[in-house]
């Protein structure tokens, strides 16, 4: 049994994906992970009889995750759609093409007002780092640290989100999360610091593919209550709300989706294909970028503020 806030934390959802390793072919997997999904949904109970509630002592907090604990269960329906049309969409890519389902996955995400959500430019006003383990290059040449060259694209491999061929420049917002990535000690690592221009990304589209529903839950509802502010989950000024639940479920669904842990890697990574969709997609209709969190563990981790934001990576098509 648990509760929401439990329930939306990147690692719980991991755990629940992993327990359908073992079942043959990805669409299996995803029709299990919805089944799981969404029995762990009907026996989740308050946060007031979850072990986090000595965390997160606020009444305030208890209240609202009560109030979209009702509606999230009576959206049970919203849920079972969400899952449905995505791993319609995956079979028409294995069973039909790319063209088709890159295009439903299109029309998917404007009939759900997916769309709409964007990062704000000034998020990106920030330095972002890239690394590459040391040795073999001059760390003191800064291009050493970017792309393979576009005349090389052939050599550009095939990751969750990018598609082989298409070379996009992948950008760490913290030198923890590089190190998680390229699966290095901080200390084997040459890491180069860029500071975005606003003014270089003030009429771009980035899409943010986040945790929205965790990290609302998990790190700024504490933070409101704690000040002593009332907030109600029907606020509509505010995000998440009662009248967002359908967007919401559908946005987290497609996250979770995509950030689906591999259990074999070949040729083809079956888990890969909806982010490689979405990401052509998003190319496909000027988008600049796309914003995702890390499929990393980072459950080794003590003492972090539940402010870091070190599991989104950041990837981008023009930054350069
Ligand atoms: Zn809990």
């Amino acid at each position: 049994m648990t509760c929401p806030v439990c329930f939306f934390r990147d690692d719980y959802q991991k755990q629940l994906k992993k327990r359908t390793f073992g079942i043959d072919r990805f669409e299996n997997k995803l029709t299990k992970y919805k089944e799981i999904f969404i029995e762990d949904i009907r026996q989740m109970s308050s946060m007031s009889s979850c072990s986090c509630h000595l965390t997160y002592d606020q009444s305030g907090m208890i209240v609202w995750t009560d109030s979209f604990l009702y509606s999230l269960k009576n959206a049970e329906a919203e849920v079972s759609s969400a899952f449905d049309r995505m791993i319609s969409i995956y079979e028409d890519f294995i069973s039909k093409s790319q063209k088709i389902a890159t295009e439903r996955l299109w029309s998917h995400l404007k009939e759900q007002n997916l769309l709409t959500q964007l990062e704000s430019p000034i998020t990106y006003a920030r330095l972002l780092f890239r690394a590459r383990a040391k040795g073999g290059f001059d760390e003191k040449d800064i291009k050493q640290y970017f792309h393979i060259p576009f005349s090389n694209r052939h050599l550009v491999g095939n990751q969750r989100f990018s598609v082989s061929g298409q070379p996009m420049v992948y950008f760490g917002n913290s030198v923890l999360a590089l190190t998680k990535e390229l699966e290095c000690n901080a200390s084997d690592l040459a890491v180069a610091a860029y500071l975005p221009s606003y003014s270089k990304y003030y009429y771009s589209k980035i899409f943010s593919l986040t945790n929205y529903i965790g990290d609302c839950i998990e790190n700024t509802l504490p933070g409101i209550f704690s000040a002593g502010s009332k907030v109600s989950y029907d606020e509509t000024e505010l995000l998440p709300n009662r009248q967002t639940i359908a967007r919401d479920i559908h946005k987290s669904v497609l996250m979770h989706l995509c950030t689906f842990p591999t259990e074999f890697k070949g040729t083809f990574v079956a888990e890969y294909v909806i982010p490689q969709m979405l990401t052509t997609a998003l190319l496909e209709h000027g988008y600049a970028g796309i914003v995702f969190p890390s499929t990393k563990d980072y459950s080794d981790l003590y003492g972090s503020h539940r402010f870091s934001s070190h599991q989104l990576n950041f990837r981008t098509s023009d930054i350069v």
